[in-house]
């Protein structure tokens, strides 16, 4: 079976969890705060916490923030589930609104309607968390306007576009807070992993207190606030470590990819366009195609072969727990009709040729 996602180890991988077991410690412990340290570098942060998963570090982002119960914010219909999950973690209400037809990110005149609406009910948005979607950075000075406009803060959720960047920023660094995935399927993985980066020394404080059960960094076992146990392991931060030194060749492992599918994929498809001003990440390569029928067949041609293929997102606001009789269009179309085709680091040539040879038909 060729899956769609799948890591690649091609570093250190191995030594540094031998070496784990070796000095006896996989809790906490130096790889976690090598990886924290490796990381805040790689963006360009101050700070860099990391902790169990990217939907982790979006609701420790939240918190940082103060999100209370009763806050809204807004957000692209056609995200991960973990992106409204983290919003209502806090007691808080996503509201959504529809992606660009091209980048397929938030569409910031769809989100700049939205605010309004809210301004003018009074019931007024704190925050946005733009989505890096399948990579392609968020046109985020269009965003930072709004966001100045209406008075919010901005989380970028950035699991899905490690290292990409707009006007020469990387992605997670552009907002208050940023946050990352390292899911097996992400990029660079730790298995099950996430990171929150800052600027910020007071959000960056509060997101340690609360990843780690909020105990006081002066008095072991004494408890001021309700946290949660968020924590990385060593284990998991050498992984992420060996997987952060290579990061260039698993980055430049999915351009070419991207380049190989593009050479031979016939014109009658639709592919994410780039934001102006940004280099995408190209975690994955999508097509759009014109007809459900079309995608039927190529789903189950490609299944047949053993190859995996995976959907787009459902947009969110068609699932129950944010169930809502909005109407997304351009959302509903792409969930329609996109499907990510093999992306992973071992994809060989032979295998594109044999993917687009049934894409194409
Ligand atoms: C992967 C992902 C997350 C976080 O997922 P975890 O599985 O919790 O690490 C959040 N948002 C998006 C858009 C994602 O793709």
């Amino acid at each position: 079976m060729i899956q769609v996602g799948s890591p690649a180890f091609i570093g250190k991988e191995r030594e540094y969890v031998l070496d784990c077991i070796d000095r006896v410690s996989i809790s906490g412990g130096r790889y976690v705060e090598w990886f924290e340290d490796s990381f805040a570098e790689f963006c360009g942060s101050k700070h860099a916490i990391a902790c169990c998963n990217g939907t982790a570090a979006l609701h420790l982002a939240l918190i940082g923030l103060d999100v209370q119960p009763g806050d809204r914010v807004l957000m692209p219909v056609l995200t991960y589930i973990a992106t409204a999950n983290a919003v209502r973690y806090c007691g808080a209400e996503p509201v959504f609104c529809d992606v660009d037809p091209d980048t397929w990110c938030i569409d910031p005149s769809a989100a700049g309607r939205q605010l309004e609406l809210a301004r003018r009910e009074g019931k007024r948005i704190s925050g946005i968390i733009p989505v890096h979607l399948y990579g392609v950075p968020c046109d985020m000075d269009a965003l930072q306007n709004l966001a100045e406009r209406y008075d919010c803060w901005i989380v970028e959720d950035a699991a899905e576009a490690h290292g990409a960047t707009y006007r020469g920023m990387k992605t997670g660094t552009m907002s208050e807070v940023g946050t990352f995935s390292f899911f097996g399927n992400k990029i660079i993985t730790t298995g099950e992993g996430g990171m929150v980066v800052t600027d910020d020394d007071g959000i960056a404080a509060r997101v340690r207190l609360m990843r780690g059960q909020g105990v006081d960094p002066e008095r072991r076992y004494y408890h001021r606030v309700v946290g949660y146990n968020y924590r990385l392991t060593d284990l998991q931060a050498a992984v992420g470590l060996a997987q952060l030194e290579t990061f260039e060749e698993h980055a430049r492992a999915r351009k070419d990819l991207g380049k190989e599918y593009r050479k031979r994929l016939l014109l009658n498809f639709q592919m994410q366009a780039v934001t102006i001003g940004a280099c995408s990440a190209e975690w994955v390569t999508t097509i759009v195609f014109k007809k459900s029928v079309e995608k039927e067949r190529v789903v189950s041609e490609l299944n047949v072969l053993g190859i995996e293929t995976r959907p787009f997102f459902y947009p969110v606001n068609q699932m129950p727990p944010y169930k809502s009789k909005e109407s997304f269009p351009v959302a509903e179309n792409l969930s329609r009709l996109g499907l990510i085709l093999p992306s992973h680091y071992r994809i060989t040539l032979e295998q594109v040729e044999e993917i687009c040879a049934v894409v194409n038909g």
